[in-house]
């Protein structure tokens, strides 16, 4: 009889176990695998030089995200995307915009015209010869983009964003 209990209280406990094991491994820690900063969860503020950014995220995103380039009009994947769900900061996981917020322009980069009030900060931008405004992460101060005024209702604004710098996550994935 006791021999009967430890049987089937081993199988139980087994079958605990895996059914605990994807819980276990996210798909966001998957992702995240080579960049201690990144978070989904976390809103503490990163203060992390160029230097350290530079060995973690790819030359491309460094580029962007740290140096403030451009990715050339219509080559990013997010340009005509209209899947149902949540772009993140691609630096550090940072929630950014939702996907009703974003609309189809011409302009060959993906569009919003609302971002999420805690998710990103503006800073005036004179290089160019232009006037622009700055669109960044406000927890890790990575560079998105700009925002312009010739935007759709309601709010009249279009963030003009780099694909690479932003990480879609479907509705159905959560
Ligand atoms: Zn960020």
């Amino acid at each position: 009889m006791k021999f009967l209990i430890s049987i089937v209280l081993f199988t139980f406990l087994q079958s605990c176990t895996q059914n605990h094991q994807p819980i276990k491994t996210t798909s966001m820690e998957n992702e995240a695998k080579n960049n201690p900063y990144y978070s989904r969860t976390a809103a503490t503020k990163l203060d992390i030089s160029n230097d350290e950014w530079r060995k973690i995220l790819a030359p491309d995103l460094y580029a962007v995200a740290r140096e403030a380039a451009t990715e050339r009009a219509f080559t990013g994947k997010y340009n005509e995307f209209d899947e149902i769900g949540d772009y993140y900061c691609a630096v550090c996981g940072h929630h950014l915009f939702r996907s009703t917020s974003k609309f189809s322009s011409s302009c060959g980069w993906p569009s919003f015209f609302e971002a999420d009030k805690d998710g990103v900060y503006y800073k005036k931008d004179s290089t160019y010869g232009m006037e622009r405004v700055e669109v960044l992460c406000k927890r890790c101060d990575s560079h998105l983009g700009h925002v312009f005024d010739d935007g759709p209702k309601p709010t009249g604004l279009r963030y003009c964003m780099n694909s690479i710098s932003l990480e879609f996550v479907p509705d159905s994935q959560k």
